[in-house]
C-alpha cells in the first residue's frame, strides 16, 4: 500500500495560520490597543469643559460604550487565539495515542526552543557582547530531534557549556 502523505487540507491551514492569523493578530491587538486609550482620553473631564453638560455626559457614555465593545473583541480574540492552539495541541496528542509505537519517531517540526534556558535572550547577529543571547524566536527552520534546527543548536549547546547547564541531549524539547 502506498505510504500516507501529508494532509493537504492541514498543511494549507498551517500556511494560512503563518502567513495570515499570525501576522493579522498583533496588528489587531495593537489596533484595539490603541483605540482603547483613546476611549479612555474621553470621559475624564477632557472633552466636559463643562459649557456643554449634556453633551459631556452622553460622550461619556459614547466612551463606556466603545470601551466595552474594543474591550470585549480584545478578550474574544485572545481567547480564541488559545482555543486554536489547544485544539491543534489535543488532535496532535490524539493521533500520536491512536499510532502509539507506529507513531514516527521523529517526525518534522520547526525549530522551536522556548522551554529552553535563555530563550528570552534573543540572540543578535554579529553582536560581540558575551552575554549575546542564543535564541531566534522568528527561526523557520525544520528542527532536528532536539527540537531546534542545527544553527540554534549549535548557538543553544554553548550557551548552555557557558552557563554550567547540563548538556542539550539531556533536556530535549522534543514532542515523543
Ligand atoms: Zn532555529
Amino acid at each position: 500500500m502506498r505510504q500516507p502523505q501529508p494532509d493537504q487540507d492541514l498543511t494549507r491551514l498551517a500556511f494560512r495560520v503563518e502567513k495570515q492569523t499570525a501576522v493579522l493578530f498583533p496588528l489587531a491587538v495593537h489596533h484595539l490597543k490603541l483605540e482603547l486609550s483613546v476611549a479612555d482620553g474621553y470621559g475624564t473631564g477632557g472633552d466636559g469643559s463643562g459649557v456643554r453638560g449634556t453633551n459631556a455626559s452622553s460622550s461619556t457614555e459614547r466612551a463606556a460604550a466603545m470601551r466595552y465593545g474594543l474591550t470585549t473583541d480584545l478578550e474574544e480574540i485572545m481567547e480564541e487565539r488559545a482555543e486554536l492552539i489547544a485544539k491543534e495541541t489535543h488532535l496532535t496528542e490524539r493521533l500520536r495515542k491512536i499510532l502509539g509505537e507506529r507513531a514516527p519517531r521523529h517526525v518534522p517540526t520547526l525549530c522551536d526552543g522556548r522551554g529552553l534556558a535563555g530563550w528570552e535572550l534573543p540572540w543578535e547577529k554579529g553582536s560581540r557582547d558575551p552575554n549575546n543571547g542564543w535564541s531566534r524566536p522568528d527561526c523557520r527552520e525544520v528542527a532536528g530531534p532536539s527540537g531546534l534546527c542545527d544553527a540554534c543548536r549549535v548557538r543553544c549547546a554553548r550557551y548552555r557549556t557557558e552557563h554550567d547547564l547540563k548538556p542539550l541531549s539531556e533536556e530535549q524539547v522534543t514532542a515523543a
